[in-house]
């Protein structure tokens, strides 16, 4: 906003130019000493500053000053320098920015730049001076108005537990955009709550959003790291009222998932941990603890293609937002190059436009941190096949921001490069949907084949990105030990009753859900055969299970039985399966008939004639082909991922209870027919190549 022009004011030395955002005209450069910054610019966003120049040849560094003014520009503070350039800041660097943030929005401020050369000080530059965004939304309009506690008590108080949930239950209220759900409750049973947003309204169910291609933001797991949630707390209230075009089009094309805080007993008490000690950014896999248990059920029904994972990181040498992608090495290629083309494809480039400092975590003497653990949720969402990174925000001000002695504005500036971190992923998705989509179906077509080693612990190598930026560390190469690594995949792990349905206590209390509720939790297929559990690889998420169902899992459930196919090479005539039978890399020429009870897994087979599957146990098909007709009926467990059948399909009468049969990314020469199957097939978003009329319960499929 422009405010009433003062005449001249002496700041230090200089005269000050009287200048809201615009850039110093060029004409009062021409007498500009040769090491002075010139074209000063100052952009204002939500919560910080851009500010600009044109670089000074020779300049090791430069020193951001800002000075606090009234409406007629007259200091009323003093002038502080807030921000060091450094050039291993950013990619780009013949266009320096830096992102000031740190201050109370709203405020008014003059901002100056200068270079140095070694510790030689030049010239400041003309300031700028121009009031800053204030909290966003107009305070007298409905829902525009709610701010958190938080922004009332300007950074001084993170917002509390119960004025989360008046605040969200506010925005639930006022906005059609918006549908508040309980995913489940902490130990010290606090709900954990998301927010469903889509424009015009959110879609009903979770299958329906899972539809949209949604995205997930997980804002406050470790509950002494509140920055993020913050940010989201504020996202929330622009995304559910604001009418600004591109807001409205990101959400008429997807679902916003957002999770405040799946650690409300942590962050009530500020402890990294839930209330048992735990850190739950160390047990998504395990899922041992209720708030896991509530994001991992999440994360199988809504099914986000894309996530971030919100923390703070106590490197006061790091970049401003340090990132990562899941490195597992059992999560699929696609994923993790689609993930690092999110943050040094995306974040790099948009961070070096708006002077926010991203790099990979660690960043600059980062120590041993980025490893492989599929406990983590960075790594875990990986091997779920969604593109993702963790997010760490600074958590002190450091050489680079030195004004951050000051604990709001330190907060301040945590949060609003959340904000931007968390918009900006946002506007990635838009933009990158189709390849985030042909990402996360090559993965699963990937995983399901079962192909390859599999890798207990280990990580794929993070370069370190070209030269200067963005520091000297990426995070270790952490190469998996030649002990946890399995050259040839079993087909299946097969578990005893008492291991799948035993009573375990390694949750909070000594309560703990038993080994069959968890892998329900994270949507596994499971075959049972008399009092015998197999759970088989054929699956999307076949990079996860060895972890935790195979004895050289490094955190594991417990130690299934690895089962290897007996069914390769050729054979010759009709075939009936009975028992738990696994073909791979097999060509079978003739009829295949699955006896009631019985169950069949495939991958890389080919079966020449028709598969006739009545009443059985499960049929597992992942990169086969079938050439004929394949009838499955009254069948416990099943799943179809990239075969190819040439013949009519019909699925009838399934009971599969809750877990829906898995049609996906199968090409059928002719009719595809499903009839009073419970539940109705899906096919998890990859869409199936019918020659033919797709009928009842498959028509969409
Ligand atoms: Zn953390």
């Amino acid at each position: 906003m422009r405010r009433q022009r003062p005449t001249l004011i002496a700041v230090s030395t200089l005269i000050a130019v009287t200048l809201t955002t615009a850039a110093t005209p060029a004409n009062a450069h021409n007498a500009a000493p040769p090491d002075q910054v010139t074209a000063l610019t100052a952009h204002q966003a939500d919560g910080y500053t851009t500010l600009a120049w044109q670089p000074v040849d020779g300049a090791t560094d430069y020193q951001i000053e800002r000075t606090p003014v009234d409406a007629d520009n007259t200091p009323t503070g003093t002038p502080t320098i807030v921000g060091i350039w450094r050039p291993n800041r950013q990619i780009n660097q013949q266009a320096p920015t830096f992102a000031d943030a740190g201050y109370n929005p709203g405020d008014t401020f003059q901002w100056r730049v200068r270079a140095r050369t070694g510790t030689t000080e030049q010239p400041y530059s003309e300031p700028v001076t121009a009031t800053t965004t204030a909290p966003w939304g107009n305070p007298t309009t409905p829902g525009e108005h709610l701010r958190t506690g938080w922004e009332t008590t300007h950074a001084a108080q993170y917002t509390s537990d119960t004025d989360e949930y008046a605040y969200t239950a506010a925005i639930d209220a006022l906005s059609d955009r918006v549908r508040v759900v309980e995913l489940g409750r902490t130990v010290q049973n606090r709900p954990i709550n998301m927010l469903v947003i889509g424009h015009p309204t959110p879609a009903a169910t979770p299958q329906a959003v899972a539809a949209t291609a949604p995205v997930a933001i997980n804002c406050n797991v470790h509950g002494n790291e509140p920055g993020d949630r913050e940010a989201c707390l504020i996202m929330a209230r622009q995304l559910a009222f604001s009418t600004d075009p591109r807001i409205t089009d990101l959400l008429s094309h997807t679902t916003v998932l957002i999770v405040p805080t799946i650690n409300g007993d942590g962050r009530a008490n500020n402890t990294r941990g839930n209330s048992t000690g735990q850190d739950l950014n160390r047990d998504y896999s395990l899922i041992r603890q209720p708030e896991t248990t509530a994001y991992i059920t999440m994360v199988r029904d809504y099914r986000p293609v894309a996530g971030y994972d919100g923390h703070e990181f106590g490197n006061s040498r790091a970049g401003d937002l340090p990132m990562l992608p899941p490195r597992h090495q059992n999560v699929a290629q696609p994923i993790f190059d689609q993930s690092q083309d999110m943050i040094e494809g995306h974040m790099y480039a948009k961070g070096a436009e708006a002077g926010w400092w991203a790099c990979p975590y660690g960043c600059e003497g980062g120590g041993n941190v980025g490893l492989s653990e599929e406990t983590i949720l960075r790594n875990t969402l990986g091997l779920k096949n969604v593109t993702n990174s963790l997010l760490e925000l600074r958590s002190s001000g450091g050489q680079t921001r030195p004004d951050e002695g000051n604990t709001a504005n330190n907060r301040r500036r945590k949060t609003y490069s959340a904000l931007w971190t968390f918009h900006q992923f946002l506007d990635y998705h838009r933009a990158d949907r189709a390849d985030i989509l042909k990402a996360r179906s090559e993965a699963i077509e990937t995983q399901a084949a079962n192909t390859g080693r599999l890798v207990f612990r280990g990580s794929r190598p993070i370069p370190a990105h070209p030269a200067p930026h963005p520091g000297d560390s990426p995070p270790p190469l952490d190469a998996p030990p030649a002990d946890l690594i399995l050259d040839t995949p079993p087909c299946a792990y097969k578990l005893t009753d008492a291991q799948y349905n035993g009573a375990r206590t390694d949750g909070p209390g000594g309560i703990g859900t038993t080994v069959a509720q968890r892998i329900a939790a994270h949507g596994w297929k499971v075959i049972t055969i008399g009092d015998e559990h197999y759970v088989p690889l054929n699956q999307p998420e076949r990079g996860l299970i060895p972890l935790l169902l195979d004895g050289k899992g490094v955190e594991k459930l417990t130690d299934g039985e690895r089962v290897y196919p007996t069914l390769t090479g050729r054979r010759n005539g009709p075939l009936t399966v009975t028992g738990f039978t696994c073909a791979d890399d097999a060509t079978i020429n003739g009829p295949v008939t699955v006896r009631a009870g019985a169950a069949l897994v495939t991958t890389a087979t080919t079966i020449s004639g028709p598969l006739t599957a009545t009443s059985a146990a499960g049929i597992l098909l992942a990169d086969s082909t079938i050439n004929g007709p394949v009838r499955i009926a009254t069948t416990d467990t099943i799943s179809i991922i990239d075969a190819t059948i040439a013949g009519p399909v019909d699925l009838s009468g399934n009971t599969t209870g809750t877990d829906a049969p898995v049609l996906a990314g199968t090409t059928i020469r002719g009719p595809l027919n499903c009839t009073a199957n419970s539940a109705t097939p899906t096919n998890l978003g990859i869409a199936n190549t019918v020659h033919g009329p797709r009928t009842s319960q498959c028509a969409a499929l």
